[in-house]
């Protein structure tokens, strides 16, 4: 396989030496060498008999000490107003939710779903379920009926909490296909439940306390969460309570979380991120963690930055070049000075973005690398450490990472049942990390051959394709389905695209490999304008020349098309393979988790 070139983007050097917080991890290589998960499980508190419950680490044990009247979460509605809740409410209110789900009968490792926006009943159902030793199944809230349904469906859901609205457009008419849901809990009833469902304000009202806290177990599972393979049906990873201890750890290292912090994970609990780090990670390190209950605005953003003085962002490439799109002016208007670290997790966070930030906000955003099934940040670019632009970081302590080598056909390459590992720089293969840290999914619920493929040669396989550069940094180069190969070339869809964002007529762009009969595969664009700019014959020759001269003709795409809509997920990736699927008329595949109206 050929070695890759090393990106134009110059080194961003970090000098920690005067900075007002020091980060946690001052010195990568010496963290790393000192750092255990036995050690980190000492970090927490646990409960008695070695048992650890999520719900117990991330609220009940701040809520006791001087940290009860502390605000656990800040919600920012929709008109702007703040409606707080202190660990010590916190744990109240998650006491309750946990004593209605005894009361109803639910029973241990059971599955309660929530299908809700981001509002408090949400994190209030995540955390009471964990409490009760239930599983929590997030679902987007704007998932169609059809999605909901299959995941209710496939998840066994005893019970969901949800609106009347949602509950009347996509759940009530498949109620009789899903014989498992026996209670649906309706945030908004009002006094006036629909038929077979519960009010939950009236149910709640006179619940008896809780008590002791369930004793789960460290294996215990804790949550589900649903991902799309590029096949087949959806799959519902499992993780345990002791997951805990990967978000204690990576919240420490990963996002620098630090006691005094405004922490904002802009992230939606229906995606990984939005329950790892927009819930766990930051209640355990005990902060304060602003949720957002209304969509994507650039004022409205910059406004919950300024106004909740916001020290930690947590956020996404999408969000990121949306921002771009409106001008660093915008953010300059505002008073982001309390911004001490930005985070970004999701796709790839193209290296224009990663010094767009410095522009915008005085600092970089350091981009990380994680997935539904690692349930936790596995590699990132930390506070103390160089950023190389385009690349995803190191990874984290705890955590080793590899690339696997493929052979012609994508398979990896297995000797005497040891996977051959990639040792030289710059050369892509398959990224793979070693199994055993706490966050890892323990299983696709119900479908053991699915898991057990993911594990090859003593490692995990991400389907994620990767390179390591000679100082031990990831670049990412594709998903492993979406990776190019043209004349012979291995093509990272993410470089092509990387390039194009450049220009200043490209606002979004998605990379595929289309058939040819010479070069096997060629490069194919898809561009999405900026405001402003035309689509036009004379634009397209442009873009292309302008790629072939960073890129070079073998790697640059040899088509380019314009369109409004790129197709995404709800997390906002570009979905390579339905574009691909849309060019060749091929079937599209699993699409619940698109974007609506894409
Ligand atoms: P999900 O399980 O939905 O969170 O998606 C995980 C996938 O998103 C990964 O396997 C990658 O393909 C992609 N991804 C996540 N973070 C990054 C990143 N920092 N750079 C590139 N791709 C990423």
């Amino acid at each position: 396989m050929k070695a890759l070139a090393p990106t134009h983007w110059p080194t961003i050097a970090k000098d920690i030496s005067g900075l007002a917080v020091p980060p946690n991890l001052a010195d990568y290589p010496a963290t790393r060498e000192a750092f255990s998960w036995a050690e980190e499980r000492r970090t927490l508190t646990g409960l008695p008999g070695g048992h650890v419950n999520i719900a117990y680490e991330a609220v009940d044990r701040h809520a006791a000490g001087d940290q009860g009247h502390r605000d656990a979460f800040r919600f920012v509605q929709a008109d702007g107003s703040i409606h707080p809740l202190t660990y010590a409410q916190l744990s109240h209110e998650t006491d309750r939710f946990a004593s209605l789900l005894r009361t109803l009968g639910v029973q241990r490792g059971e599955r309660v779903f929530s299908l809700l926006g981001r509002v408090p009943e949400l994190y209030i159902a995540a955390l009471g379920t964990m409490k009760h030793g239930a599983v929590f199944c997030p679902l987007f809230s704007a998932f169609g009926p059809e999605p909901v349904r299959q995941r209710l469906d496939l998840g066994s859901g005893a019970v969901l909490i949800t609106t009347r609205a949602l509950y009347k457009r996509k759940v009530a008419r498949q109620r009789d296909d899903l014989p498992s849901l026996r209670h649906v809990l309706l945030i908004d009833a009002d006094g006036d439940p629909e038929p077979d469902t519960v009010d939950l304000a009236a149910a709640i009202a006179d619940v008896p306390d809780y008590g002791p806290i369930a004793e789960t177990g460290p294996e215990d599972m804790a949550l589900l969460h649903f991902t799309s393979g590029t096949t087949g049906r959806p799959k519902g990873a499992i993780h345990v309570h002791d997951a805990v201890t990967a978000h204690s750890a990576t919240g420490r290292y990963a996002l620098d979380l630090h006691p005094d912090d405004i922490y904002w994970c802009t992230a939606d609990p229906g995606w990984v991120t939005g329950t790892s780090y927009g819930i766990i990670a930051p209640l355990v390190h005990g902060v304060t963690a602003v949720v957002d209950e209304d969509e994507f605005d650039p004022e409205r953003w910059y406004r919950i930055l300024a106004d909740q003085k916001v020290t930690v962002w947590y956020t996404a490439p999408t969000a990121i070049r949306m921002l771009m799109k409106a001008g660093a002016e915008r953010a300059k208007q505002y008073d982001l000075s309390s911004l001490r670290f930005i985070a970004s997790v999701g796709e790839p966070l193209n290296p224009e973005a990663v010094v767009w930030g410095e522009e915008a906000f005085g600092l970089p955003i350091h981009d990380n690398w994680w997935q539904t099934e690692t349930g936790g940040i596995m590699i990132a670019n930390y506070a103390s450490m160089d950023i190389r632009p385009g690349s995803m970081g190191r990874p984290l302590p705890g955590i080793e990472a590899a690339i696997v080598a493929r052979d012609a056909d994508g398979e990896p390459i297995v000797h005497d049942g040891e996977a051959q590992l990639v040792t030289d720089p710059d050369v892509s293969g398959e990224l793979a990390l070693r199994p055993g840290w706490p966050s890892m999914f323990r299983g696709y619920l119900n479908e053991e051959e699915r898991y057990r493929k993911c594990f090859v040669g003593g490692w995990y396989l991400t389907g994620d394709l990767a390179r390591r550069d000679a100082d031990g940094y990831f670049w990412f180069v594709g998903r492993a389905g979406d990776v190019i190969k043209s004349s012979g070339h291995l093509i990272g869809p993410f470089e092509v695209e990387s390039s194009l964002m450049e220009h200043p007529a490209v606002a979004e762009v998605g990379v595929i490999g289309v058939p040819d009969e010479v070069a096997g595969e060629v490069v194919m664009a898809f561009v999405e304008l900026k405001p402003g700019f035309e689509a036009s014959e004379s634009l397209k020759r442009e873009l292309i020349g302008f790629a072939r001269k960073r890129l070079g003709a073998a790697v640059a795409p040899r088509e380019l098309e314009f369109t409004t809509a790129l197709p995404k997920t709800r997390s906002g990736k570009i979905l390579r393979r339905l574009l691909k699927a849309r060019e060749l008329g091929l079937p599209e595949g699993d699409t619940s988790t698109l974007e609506s109206g894409r």
